[in-house]
């Protein structure tokens, strides 16, 4: 036990001073593997963290960027198999729902930004592929009623004209007078 304290002061201490080993952080210019943090900064949003290093073989000075990287939940197919969350995925069902509108990117990322913070919020673990297609559909809804049916016709998988009438319909109830 004693050992283990040991170790863990001397790595304190090294951090302390500013040496932090990181594998990965090979330096660029020799491939040395310990660099010593010389400055460290934090973006406004704080978001992200950029660290100034120097080589500690040759003495190259370089960066490093820390971004944080946000965990999405494992989505869960209608045939039951799971797969990584993809945000494209939303963005390229959108883009086909808007077609070729003005101002179509600035929309879809708003929406896309939408979805996303829903789903982290309400789902940190798992949803189903339905589930993320009825939270963009309610984003749509009031908005983008056009868009709105575009997409409703693929996501419900409409057959027949009489779908997307009854759809069209219940859109026009639902909509604020
Ligand atoms: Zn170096």
């Amino acid at each position: 036990m004693r050992k283990f304290w040991q170790i863990y002061e001397i790595l304190t201490l090294l951090r302390d001073l500013g040496y932090i080993f990181c594998l990965q952080m090979k330096c660029p210019k020799c491939g040395h593997l310990y660099s010593k943090v010389t400055d460290t900064r934090i973006t406004a949003d704080m978001a992200s963290i950029r660290r100034r290093r120097i080589c500690l073989r040759c003495g190259h000075r370089f960066f490093t960027n820390e971004i944080v990287c946000i965990e999405y939940p494992i989505v869960i197919k209608r045939d039951g198999r799971e797969e990584e969350f993809d945000g494209e995925k939303i963005k390229i069902g959108l883009l086909k729902a808007f077609k070729k509108q003005a101002g179509i990117k600035e929309k879809v990322n708003n929406i896309v930004n939408g979805v996303l913070a829903e789903v982290i919020s309400k789902y940190p673990d798992r949803i189903q592929a339905k589930q993320i297609g009825t939270i963009v559909m309610n984003l749509l809804k009031i908005n983008e009623p056009v868009a709105y049916l575009r997409f409703a016709s693929i996501h419900k998988n409409f057959e027949t004209a009489k779908d997307f009438a009854l759809e069209f319909e219940q859109l026009l109830l639902d909509l604020p007078k």
